[in-house]
């Protein structure tokens, strides 16, 4: 089997050396960091799920490629089956986590490289598609997590690309030789790339004649000299930073979402590591399919997990204040159990009318109009249960007072009395329960949900392009025995 045990892959993390800046400081032990520390965390339990007899089901399947079983986050959809079985994948691991599993943004990646480089071989006569699935090949015999990276700087979004005064808002090819590329440039926003093994990086957006330098997709190791990680920071990491015990934090594990900008500051990527460059027809390929697989993921899988975070600590609420037969709870639980199922629903729904794209390349993509309407329905979705479980938290997940109270002798008897809603729940799990809401309701995950994938404005121009209308006017034209035009 081409699997890691979860010590080899942090054995495999510790030989990595990148580049990472945090709060103004260099991170030199990813291990020591406690915010890097939750992405080694995350991604390693990837690795234990894998091995697990009760699991091996949902992250693990078999792979023709290599011929031996591989981690699913390595594999690239050949059927419906493997669809529907990324969607249970992508929620299985988020309701475990409570937080992203960074391998998704690269296994989402994949789908598009391999579709779009079958594509660009057999239109052009190009030989990225066998590059790739040497590349692929790699990376599931090794086992290696891959982050993804498309969302860039960019300049005035009213200007094209060619018109920027910065030429490298948008990641750019500045020399060629015979032994690859050189780029400059950023991705902004990138998940858990520092603490992965391999880094997908794929173009942001259509190009056009003129923008040939910009068609460029590729993958490199995460510590390839050039990259540097500038990492996100909230008031989360300076809590986690300042915390005595990661029992005080609301999710002390696996933590927040942690992203970073990645600089490529003249980045060397070898020839067998390139799969689009200069082909600027093909950038859109690369970027919708990968929309429509990561769309797919985010609005009908991996919500739907996080979902069940929301709703199990509501209950719990609702169970501490002794208000289980309030009606309006009982029914706000009911619309967020509804919420959660139509997520997941369009989840399946766009894996189920998944189909081989483009015909003949074996790699099997989500339905466009489902992947998409799976990603505009759960951004309203999210932003509504985190409101419903605001009102059933109370103003408490807002105003609870430091989990370190329960070890100052000075407060702690209040605290435990006057938190207790009287009931025999140790306080201490209010407080958590309590806190776990904050991450949500008061944290990052609203926007996060909303934008992960593009904002609602990138899935409707979607829509719009697949929407047409013909069967519903053939079928009023049908029903009312409508006359031909004159
Ligand atoms: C937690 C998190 C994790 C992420 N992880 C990854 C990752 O691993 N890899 C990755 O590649 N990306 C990642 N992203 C990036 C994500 O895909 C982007 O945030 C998303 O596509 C929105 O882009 P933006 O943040 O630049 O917002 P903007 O594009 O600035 O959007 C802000 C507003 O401007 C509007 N707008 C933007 N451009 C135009 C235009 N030309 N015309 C009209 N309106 C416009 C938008 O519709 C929106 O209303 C992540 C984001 C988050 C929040």
């Amino acid at each position: 089997m081409a699997l890691m045990t979860p010590e080899q892959f942090e054995e495999s993390v510790k030989q990595l050396k990148p580049r990472i800046f945090m709060n103004g400081k260099q991170v030199d032990n990813l291990f020591e960091n406690p915010n890097t520390r939750t992405v080694i965390e995350a991604n390693k339990a990837s690795y234990d799920w894998a091995l697990d007899p009760r699991y091996k089901d949902i992250l693990t399947c078999y792979s023709p490629l290599i011929d031996d079983v591989v981690n699913r986050y390595t594999h690239v959809s050949r059927s419906n089956e493997d669809l529907v079985k990324k969607a249970e994948a992508g929620t299985f691991t988020a309701e475990n986590l409570g937080t992203c599993i960074y391998r998704c943004v690269g296994y989402d990646a994949f789908h598009s490289l391999a579709s779009t480089t079958w594509e660009m071989d057999r239109d052009l006569g190009t030989e990225y598609h066998p590059r790739f699935l040497e590349y692929l090949k790699m990376v599931q015999r090794k086992d290696l997590s891959v982050a993804g990276a498309l969302t860039e700087p960019r300049g005035s979004r009213s200007k094209k690309t060619l018109n920027w005064p910065d030429p490298y808002l948008s990641l750019k090819v500045v020399d060629k030789n015979k032994e690859g590329i050189v780029v400059r440039g950023a991705k902004i926003n990138i998940s858990g790339a520092y603490a992965s093994h391999e880094l997908a990086v794929l173009p942001q957006a259509a190009h056009f004649e003129g923008e040939e330098d910009y068609a460029v997709a590729f993958a490199i190791p995460t510590d390839t000299k050039g990259i540097t990680y500038i990492c996100q920071y909230s008031p989360y990491s300076a809590e986690r930073e300042l915390a005595d015990d990661l029992e005080e934090l609301g999710n002390p594990v696996f933590g927040q979402r942690e992203t970073s900008m990645v600089i490529f500051d003249d980045v060397f990527v070898p020839w067998e590591r390139v799969f689009h460059c200069g082909e600027y027809p093909y950038s859109v390929k690369l970027v919708s399919r990968f929309a429509k697989t990561h769309r797919m993921t985010c609005g009908g899988t991996c919500k739907v997990g996080f979902m069940n975070q929301v709703i199990g600590a509501c209950k719990l609420v609702q169970e501490y204040k002794g208000l289980e037969k309030a009606t309006h709870i009982n029914e706000q639980l009911m619309e967020m159990v509804v919420l959660r199922e139509t997520g997941r629903a369009c989840g399946l729904a766009a894996a189920n009318k998944g189909a081989e794209e483009p015909e003949g390349s074996g790699v099997f993509l989500p339905d466009e109009l489902m992947g998409n309407v799976s990603k505009l329905n759960i951004c309203n979705a999210f932003w509504r249960l985190l409101a419903l479980a605001g009102d059933i938290g109370g103003g408490l997940i807002v105003t609870m007072p430091s989990l370190k109270e329960l070890k100052n002798p000075e407060v702690k008897d209040y605290v435990e009395e006057f938190l207790s809603f009287g009931s025999d729940e140790p306080t201490e799990n209010i407080m958590k329960v309590h806190k776990l809401l904050q991450n949500w309701t008061a944290g990052q995950h609203g926007v996060a949900t909303w934008h992960g994938a593009g904002p609602v404005m990138a899935q409707k121009i979607m829509l719009q392009r697949v929407i047409d209308y013909e069967h519903e006017k053939n079928l009023v034209k049908r029903t009312l025995n409508l006359k031909e035009k004159k």
